[in-house]
C-alpha cells in the first residue's frame, strides 16, 4: 500500500506545502511544517498490525514503530513489500518501541484511581531508554531520504543520546550533539560519549543550545532531528497507537504525559486528529499536559493568559509579550527534572492544537511532588526518571482536583528510564526527611549488630 505525502504549513490561512524530501522545519511564513497524508487509511489495518505481532523475524514488524507503517508513510514505502521498505526505513534493528500499557497497583492507589482504570506506558523500555527513539527511527528514515550524513540536536541528553545511538547503526552518518554545560545527567551523557557523538557542551542551558540549532538549521549540510523536525513526530504517534492497540482501539478518557519541547504533546494530537479523520475512532481522549513548576511556560500561557489554537489563528502577541518579559527579567527554567526544563518548547502552537483538539488541560507540579511520584513508582516495581514522574505527580493533582474523576481511565505516559538520573535517586533517598526515603544504614563489619539490624 503507497501512500501520497507532503509538507504543509499547520496555520491553514497560510497553508502553504513543500515536497517531502526539502529538508526544511519551518515553514517559509516561520511557522510550523505537519507531514501530511493522502491515501486509504481502512480500519482493516488494525488486523494487518495485529498479524505482524507474529513477527518472523523482520525488523519492521518487530518496531513498535514500523508496525504501524501505514500510518506513517512519509517515504511513500510499498508497506507490503519488504524489499521496496526494508531499502528505505531506519530502525535499531527492530528494537525501538517495544512498549506497552501496565497496570500499576501501587500508584493507582497513589493518584486515586482503580488498579483496573488506571496504566502507565514505560517509553523507557526502548533501547536508549527513553520515548524519543520512536521519534529518531522515523527522523533518520527522513534524513536517509535526503541523503544527510550529519545530524545536529539540542538536547537535555535523551535526544542525544538517540541520535548517537542511531547515527552509530548508520553507516556514514555523524551526530552532533549540544548540550547545556552541566545540565544533563549522569547517565545521559554518558550514553552520547559511548555511542561516539560529537558532544559539545554550551555555555548556557537547553534554550540556549536550542537557539543554536534553530539557526544551524539553515545549514545545508546539518540534519536537524530535534522534535521541531516533523518527521521526529511522525515516529512518536506510534506511542499512541501502542497504547490503543493494547486496549483493542478502545480510547481512554485521559492520557497524561509531561511536557517539555512539547513535541509529544504535538505528536499525541496529530496521532488522534488523524485517526478521528480516518474513521478508526469516535471518542477523542482529553490530554493533560504536565509541565514543572520551575518550566511553567505552557501552563502560564495556556491557564494565565488563556492562550489558544483558535483555529490557528493564535494570538502572537501574547507570546511574545510573555518571552519579552522572561527574557527582561532573565528567568531562566530550573527543575530536577532536567528532560523537561525548558522555557521556550518550541512545539508550543502544534500542542495548543492538540489541546483544542482533546479538550485538554495543562498543570503544574512542583519538584518535591515530582520526586516523591518518582519513589512511588519504584515502590511498586518499576522505575522512570524525573520528567516522566511529572506524570504521576500530575494524575494524582488532577485526581485530587476532581478535573480527572476517580473513575475514569488514565493512561500515563512514562518517557525515560530509571537509571537515567541515578543521582536524583539517591539523592532522594539519602535525604530522610523525604516522605518515602529508603535511607542505607551505616554498619560495623560485626554480624551480631548485622542480624539485629536485618530483623529489626
Ligand atoms: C524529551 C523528554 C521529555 C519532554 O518531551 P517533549 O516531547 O519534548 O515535551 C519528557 N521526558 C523525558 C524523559 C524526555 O526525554
Ligand atoms: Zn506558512
Amino acid at each position: 500500500m503507497k501512500t501520497k505525502s507532503w509538507l504543509q504549513c499547520i496555520i491553514p490561512s497560510c497553508a502553504k506545502t513543500y515536497d517531502i524530501i526539502e529538508r526544511r522545519t519551518t515553514c517559509n511564513c516561520g511557522e510550523l511544517l505537519d507531514v501530511r497524508y493522502a491515501g486509504d487509511f481502512p480500519k482493516s489495518l488494525q488486523e494487518t498490525f495485529s498479524l505482524r505481532l507474529n513477527h518472523s523475524q523482520n525488523i519492521f514488524n518487530e518496531s513498535g514503530v514500523w508496525r504501524y507503517r501505514e500510518l506513517l508513510n512519509f517515504a511513500q514505502v510499498d508497506t507490503e513489500n519488504y524489499f521496496d521498505y526494508s531499502k528505505h526505513l531506519v530502525s535499531l534493528d527492530g528494537a525501538e518501541g517495544r512498549t506497552k500499557p501496565f497496570h500499576l497497583t501501587r500508584v493507582a492507589d497513589y493518584v486515586g484511581l482503580k488498579t483496573s482504570n488506571f496504566w502507565l506506558q514505560f517509553e523507557g523500555d526502548n533501547p536508549t531508554g527513553s520515548f524519543k527513539d520512536n521519534g529518531m527511527a522515523s527522523a533518520f528514515t527522513h534524513a536517509r531520504m535526503v541523503g544527510a550524513k550529519k545530524v545536529v540536536c539540542a538536547s537535555t541528553g535523551n535526544t542525544s543520546s538517540s541520535a548517537a545511538a542511531f547515527a552509530a547503526n548508520e553507516l556514514d552518518m555523524e551526530a552532533v550533539i549540544l548540550v547545556g554545560e552541566g545540565k544533563i545527567a549522569k547517565g545521559k551523557l554518558a550514553q552520547s560519549l559511548a555511542y561516539g557523538a560529537k558532544v559539545l557542551q554550551v555555555k548556557g542551558d537547553f534554550d540556549v543550545a536550542m537557539a543554536m540549532v534553530q539557526a544551524l538549521s539553515k545549514e545545508s549540510n546539518i540534519y536537524v532531528v530535534n522534535s521541531l523536525n516533523s518527521f521526529r513526530l511522525e515516529g512518536q504517534k506510534t506511542i499512541m497507537f501502542r497504547m490503543l492497540d493494547y486496549l483493542h482501539w478502545e480510547v481512554p478518557d485521559w492520557i497524561v504525559f509531561p511536557g517539555g519541547n512539547l513535541g509529544n504533546a504535538s505528536a499525541f494530537g496529530k496521532a488522534f486528529i488523524e485517526l478521528y479523520e480516518y474513521r478508526w475512532i469516535k471518542k477523542k481522549p482529553r490530554m493533560a499536559v504536565i509541565v514543572a513548576d520551575g518550566a511553567p511556560t505552557l501552563s502560564d500561557l495556556y491557564n494565565k493568559h488563556k492562550l489558544r489554537w483558535n483555529r490557528g489563528s493564535i494570538e502572537n502577541s501574547i507570546i511574545n509579550e510573555y518571552y519579552n518579559e522572561v527574557d527582561q527579567l532573565g528567568i531562566k527554567a530550573n527543575t530536577r527534572a532536567s528532560a523537561i526544563e525548558i522555557l521556550k518548547p518550541v512545539n508550543l502552537k502544534k500542542a495548543l492544537r492538540t489541546l483544542e483538539f482533546t479538550d485538554g488541560i495543562v498543570t503544574t507540579v512542583s519538584d518535591q511532588a515530582i520526586m516523591d511520584a518518582m519513589a512511588m513508582v519504584s515502590k511498586n516495581g518499576f522505575g522512570c526518571e524525573p520528567a516522566s514522574a511529572a506524570t504521576v505527580a500530575g494524575t494524582k493533582k488532577l485526581v485530587n482536583q476532581g478535573l480527572i474523576s476517580a473513575d475514569a481511565t488514565v493512561v500515563g505516559i512514562a518517557t525515560g528510564h530509571m537509571l537515567k538520573d541515578t543521582t536524583a535517586i539517591v539523592d532522594y533517598h539519602f535525604n530522610p526527611k523525604n516522605k518515602f526515603a529508603n535511607t542505607p544504614i551505616t554498619v560495623e563489619p560485626d554480624v551480631s549488630q548485622i542480624l539485629k539490624l536485618a530483623n529489626s
